[in-house]
């Protein structure tokens, strides 16, 4: 069964700004698929229909209504509940009983490492950790279909990397079908079984690549041969299009662009 399936999908917001362009994606348990392409591509806005927070204009966004989990650029933790807390809260809004939130909020502390620390504050942690917290907090809900939006775009290079390890230790652990969205090359191929690249604004997908490495991947991966070949198709790609959306660009009304950004 698929997890996720997007069919011809368009969106075109009310005010008039084309999002999506007939993208079609299937996404199973067990894929883990990056999309990267030109900021305002529609990214998020992929995420959002894939979590029913958004409906297409024309198409379908069909999923199995399986658990959802979503990761977003910022932790988003509740800054006066402790790590237990914040990690308990999907439970607790969903009526599970206090002996079985503590125990699925602990399973997860332990799984993304931050067992010791969950008497801790969010500002007490690092941005490294506070974001171990929004994962572990997503990972309660033991998601079939994972979203992340960016997650470690705002961390410093070796905590992102090992994140990037650490994610991909829980794919394997316990599959999930996973959509992730990023502007780094390298993370995209590190991460993903597939690599979807999308143009600019309404975005379309202009190349699907497959990432040939198995998992658990040793950090080492990012600096062999094999690896830089698969990003620089990926670089490539993305090239292409920033070079396509760059020529558009100069033909565009100049008020339109003004205008998406304020609805922004
Ligand atoms: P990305 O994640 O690729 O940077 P988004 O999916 O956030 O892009 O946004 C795609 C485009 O749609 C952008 O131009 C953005 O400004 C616009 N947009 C996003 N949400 C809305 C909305 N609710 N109304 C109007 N325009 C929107």
């Amino acid at each position: 069964m698929d997890d996720i399936r997007f069919e011809d999908v368009s969106l075109t917001f009310p005010n008039g700004t084309r999002a999506l362009s007939g993208v079609s994606l299937t996404v199973r348990r067990g894929e883990f698929v990056s999309l990267v392409g030109p900021s305002g591509c529609g990214k998020s806005t992929l995420l959002r229909l894939a979590a029913g927070f958004e409906r297409p204009t024309s198409g379908a966004v069909r999923t199995g209504g399986e658990a959802l989990g979503y990761v977003f650029q910022d932790a988003t933790l509740l800054p006066w509940r402790t790590v237990l807390r914040n990690v308990e809260l999907p439970g607790q809004l969903s009526g599970a009983g206090p002996a079985e939130r503590r125990e699925r909020a602990m399973d997860a502390i332990r799984r993304v490492g931050l067992d010791g620390f969950e008497k801790h504050r969010p500002a007490q942690l690092s941005g490294g950790m506070r974001m171990r917290v929004s994962i572990a907090r997503a990972l309660t809900l033991q998601p079939k279909l994972f979203l992340f939006d960016e997650p470690f775009g705002a961390l410093d290079e070796m905590t992102r990397e090992r994140l990037n390890e650490e994610v991909g230790a829980l794919f394997v652990s316990d599959p999930f079908a996973g959509l992730f969205v990023t502007h780094s090359v390298p993370e995209s191929v590190f991460m993903s079984t597939r690599v979807v690249v999308l143009s600019g604004r309404p975005g379309r997908i202009v190349a699907d690549i497959e990432v040939p490495f198995g998992y658990p991947r040793p950090p080492e991966l990012r600096y062999s041969p094999e690896f830089a070949a698969v990003a620089a198709r990926v670089s490539e790609a993305l090239r292409s299009v920033e070079h396509e959306q760059g020529a558009e660009s100069e033909h565009e009304n100049p008020g339109t662009a003004d205008d998406e950004e304020a609805a922004a």
